[in-house]
């Protein structure tokens, strides 16, 4: 039973909240994970005295001001419902599009010469209550983690969450402040790591870096591995905390949390392994373990994205998150390519600039400027990604992509990829920066076409927006008395060599 659906329990005597059929939904304390520099939408930085990882109420506040400020408003139909896609029916020779849509319970279609696909993938909830045997058994609420909002509700109460993705974390973080005990049962372990990283900065923009992605390819895949699964082990020991991962070193997406690590040491947040059986009042989990009396289960089992508006569901296809679009873009059997997937791809970097670059290559394949390859090489070529994400994320079952070898291939296409041999050659400056600094979205913005000309210098101040948000009271340096030892000692070694010699 559904912890909304049950009148009798007393939690859901409080204020239903239900999210809306069709939409995404995120829970009140959502922080992002991606810090402002590498989120942002390329020419348009973040206020320098924004956070760097942002709530999501400000979030939304940007993407008003994007909006305002490129004047896209206008070109916006709010509440407007697609209930259907459809080619028409000289689509072999114009490639059009009809699209009906509703609003305010009134139907309309209308014909395009192209169209973006952009609903994301965390809209249809995962609930894999299959795999769960005895759930119908148990008497206490079980609910999706797209319904949770806040802990209120779940004060005293004795609660289980499956699934250590950010979500499952996030919200095991959050309740273990007012539930009675939190278990967190994770299936096959995950990457933890803290948004800040070494000296407070922020972690994707030390580890998002071309020199890296450049070492890891570079380097044989045993010592890349090796050093992958250090640098994940600096902050969280992770097979001692029970995260560990079972796949090994697999790049699978971290799940970024600043606060795991002290719940499960205040022992408010236990990690169990996978469930095996619900029971009326317990769990058994597959190391044979039970846990009695559990009140509430939380299923923050991911998401599974869907196309319901395609008339032919075979136009995208896609399943079971293995996706078989040409560039994670394009449908490559179409007879003609006016259709494009944003944003369907997972990677270490952010989205919105991994959609920006997404656009900027569909348009120019819509405007002919980009022509594809023969269907045979757009399978070819999606096959050969699928044997990579095994190598790398241990299945082709994943959304995720390396972000900047992606951006690269995407931009590349369209004369947007940074040169670094010509930018050693033009601006050595700039060269180490783009190089060894944070692959911030800037550096797509650089050289072709949709050039800004304000990219160089959002990349050399980029760290001052970063740090401008934590200097709010004027500290002293730090001092050290072991530099001036240093000095003293070396002006007064000749002096007391020379006493020493003297007195001898
Ligand atoms: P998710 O990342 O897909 O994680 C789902 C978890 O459920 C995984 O740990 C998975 O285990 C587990 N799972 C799935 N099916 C299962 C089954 N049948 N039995 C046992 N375990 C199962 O989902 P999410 O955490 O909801 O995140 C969705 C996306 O939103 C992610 O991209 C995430 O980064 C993002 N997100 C971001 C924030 C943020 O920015 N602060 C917060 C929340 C979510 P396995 O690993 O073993 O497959």
């Amino acid at each position: 039973m559904s912890l909304w659906d049950e009148p009798t329990k007393p939690m859901s005597a409080q204020k239903k909240e239900k999210p809306e059929e069709g939409r995404a939904s995120i829970y009140r304390t959502v922080f992002t994970n991606s810090c402002k520099e590498m989120m942002c939408y390329p020419d348009f930085p973040f206020p320098d005295d924004y956070p760097n990882y942002i709530h999501n109420t400000r979030l939304q506040q940007y993407i008003r001001d994007y909006a305002q400020h490129f004047d896209l408003l206008r070109h916006i139909r709010f509440k407007t419902l697609v209930t259907k896609i459809r080619k028409r029916p000289d689509f072999s020779a114009t490639g059009q599009w009809e699209v009906v849509t509703r609003r305010d319970g009134k139907e309309e279609a209308a014909v395009f010469d192209a169209v973006m696909v952009c609903t994301g993938h965390h809209v249809y909830p995962n609930l894999p209550l299959a795999h769960f045997p005895g759930i119908e058994k148990f008497k206490g609420c079980y609910l999706h983690s797209r319904e949770y909002k806040e802990p209120e509700k779940f004060k005293g109460k004795k609660v289980l969450v499956v699934g250590l993705g950010n979500s499952g974390c996030d919200i095991a973080v959050e309740l273990s402040t007012v539930a009675s005990q939190v278990y967190l049962s994770s299936r096959g372990g995950s990457w933890v790591m803290s948004r800040v990283w070494n000296f407070g900065c922020p972690w994707d923009m030390v580890l998002i870096t071309r020199f890296w992605t450049w070492l890891d390819n570079f380097l044989p895949k045993a010592v890349s591995d090796w050093l992958y699964v250090r640098s994940m082990n600096k902050q969280y020991k992770h097979e001692d905390l029970g995260l560990m991962p079972v796949d090994g070193a697999s790049r699978k997406e971290p799940v970024l949390n600043d606060d795991i690590l002290s719940r499960i040491t205040c022992g408010v947040v236990q990690i169990k392994p996978n469930v095996k059986e619900f029971r009326e009042t317990s769990v058994l989990f597959e190391d044979g373990t039970v846990q009695d009396n559990v009140d509430v289960v939380v299923f923050a089992t991911g998401y599974s994205h869907a196309f319901p508006f395609m008339e032919d569901e075979s136009v995208i296809e896609s399943r079971n998150n293995e996706v078989a679009l040409y560039k994670c873009i394009v449908p490559p059997q179409l007879e003609k390519p006016t259709l494009a997937v944003i944003g369907l791809v997972q990677s270490f970097g952010s989205a919105i600039p991994t959609a920006d670059v997404q656009c900027r290559w569909a348009i120019k394949v819509f405007q002919g400027l980009c022509t594809l390859p023969p269907v045979s090489e757009m399978l070819e070529d999606i096959e050969e990604k699928k044997r990579n994400k095994v190598k790398w994320f241990r299945t082709s079952n994943t959304l995720q992509t390396d972000y900047i070898t992606y951006m690269d291939e995407l931009t590349s296409a369209i004369g947007a990829k940074p040169n670094m041999l010509k930018l050693l050659l033009t601006d050595p400056r700039l060269a180490l920066k783009v190089f060894f600094g944070p692959c911030s979205p800037y550096q797509f913005r650089l050289t072709g076409p949709g050039k800004w000309s304000g990219a160089r210098r959002a990349i050399f101040t980029q760290w001052d927006r970063t740090l401008k948000p934590t200097r709010t009271r004027e500290a002293p340096p730090a001092t050290s008395t072991l530099p001036t030892l240093l000095v003293l000692g070396m002006l007064f070694l000749p002096l007391l060599l020379l006493l020493t010699v003297l007195y001898w």
